[in-house]
């Protein structure tokens, strides 16, 4: 029967990510222990002040549909979040609140990708940028970097890939899956390439922006040579460990905002009211409130990169910032392992899967087929007990 289903869906592929943490809690099921390294999720509870929040919000009998695009105190609390940590200049109307990051992202696709119009990737990528943007008739055009220059397109690689057709620049800094973290002068100089190209728009994904090691977050937005073509977006999964409460947001220019509360209009009706309530208290508080998170991602990125640096064929850049090593292990790639043949990224995260019960996702899922990523958001001991396992493996 599946031959019904529409092209499109035919053709979009499955979330990576999420197909090898379902995997991995298959396994689970069936009473084996595997080490989920899969997934970019936090593993800290949700801090007590916004757990709070939202109980006083169902007290207070917070229960009806929300303004489409947000309520108003939380757009408030979003337009004094942009100015305070990020030097951007909102009005009400430019903000619109969504479930989650991947549905601002959704929503900015189908504002403005008409079929054909080029979407250009610095890679490695997200894993759901390719597949949104082809959804909506889009073509990724993808920029090679690599670990030598920190995973980071220069202005001379995004220069040569406009053509007439390129409609955004889609990226994130911090990165995901790479961890890069872009300077100011790096994001001037991308800035710079795209000021006389009044046409391309820039997808500024920074839902990382407070796990950044080196701190001084800058968003692109800022730069006022593209400011008026640069819609921002951010959410509150990542950096106050609230994933499953699906809240995210954009700052973008009024029209593009109006279109998206249009499209949010016929699809949800707006996000989650009690998440809402509660994300308003997040927003308002001074970051230093979640410090301890970043400062424990910190010092696991450190010890991961320690153990993995005892592994032979895993090479890795510093990440500045993110959850996230993105080794490249294409020193494996024709190896024979006990009888399992690793041919490509995909084989190795397999590998690791099957013979030492670790979940990590294959490069290929974000553009990049030389490296498998994986997550650090997990406790030390499990980081540890997961990179013996891998080491033990990978020697047999
Ligand atoms: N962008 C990036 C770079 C991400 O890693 C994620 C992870 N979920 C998202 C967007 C989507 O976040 P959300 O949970 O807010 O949908
Ligand atoms: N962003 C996370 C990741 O990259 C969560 C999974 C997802 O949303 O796809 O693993």
């Amino acid at each position: 029967m599946e031959k019904f289903l529409s092209e499109r869906v035919k053709n979009l592929a499955t979330s990576q990510t999420l197909a090898m943490a379902a995997k991995a809690r298959e396994l689970r099921s069936e009473g084996k222990d595997v080490i989920g390294l899969s997934l970019g999720e936090p593993d800290f509870n949700i801090p007590d002040f916004i757990k709070k929040a939202a109980k006083d919000a169902i007290d207070q009998n917070f229960n009806s549909y929300t303004p489409v695009d947000g309520y108003t105190d939380l757009k408030n609390a979003i337009i004094n979040k942009f100015k305070r940590d990020n030097n951007l200049i909102f009005s009400p109307s430019q903000i619109v609140v969504s479930t989650g990051a991947k549905q601002a992202l959704y929503n900015i696709a189908s504002v403005l990708i008409n079929p054909g119009d080029e979407v250009i990737l610095p890679c490695p990528y997200w894993v759901s940028y390719a597949d949104i943007i082809k959804l909506k008739g889009g073509i990724p055009v993808e920029i090679k970097t690599n670990i030598e220059n920190d995973f980071k397109m220069t202005g001379e690689q995004l220069k040569s890939a406009i053509t007439n057709n390129t409609k955004m620049v889609w990226f994130s800094s911090p990165c995901n899956p790479s961890g890069s973290v872009y300077s100011s002068n790096e994001l001037e100089e991308i800035s710079t390439v795209l000021e006389s190209f009044k046409n391309i728009f820039v997808v500024s994904d920074e839902i990382y922006e407070h796990i950044n090691y080196k701190g001084g977050h800058i968003s692109i937005g800022a730069f006022n040579k593209i400011k008026e073509r640069t819609i921002t977006v951010n959410g509150v999964s990542k950096a106050f460990a609230m994933t499953g409460w699906r809240i995210g947001y954009i700052g973008a220019p009024e029209w593009i905002a109006r279109a998206c509360n249009k499209v949010q209009g016929q699809v949800t009706s707006g996000a989650n009211c009690i998440a809402q309530r509660a994300v308003i208290t997040a927003l308002n508080e001074n970051p230093e409130k979640i410090k301890y998170m970043v400062d424990e991602f910190e010092s696991r990125r450190n010890l991961i990169l320690e153990l993995l640096g005892n592994i032979i064929g895993f090479n890795c850049n510093v990440p500045d910032g993110a959850f996230y090593v993105f080794p490249d292990i294409s020193f494996y790639f024709g190896k024979n392992i006990n009888g399992f043949e690793i041919k490509n990224a995909s084989d190795m995260s397999m590998f690791l899967l099957e013979k030492a019960l670790v979940a990590t996702v294959t490069g290929d899922a974000f553009g990049n087929p030389n490296c498998i990523r994986i997550s650090y958001a997990a406790s030390k001991e499990q980081i540890i007990k997961a990179v013996d396992r891998i080491k033990a493996a990978l020697e047999k």
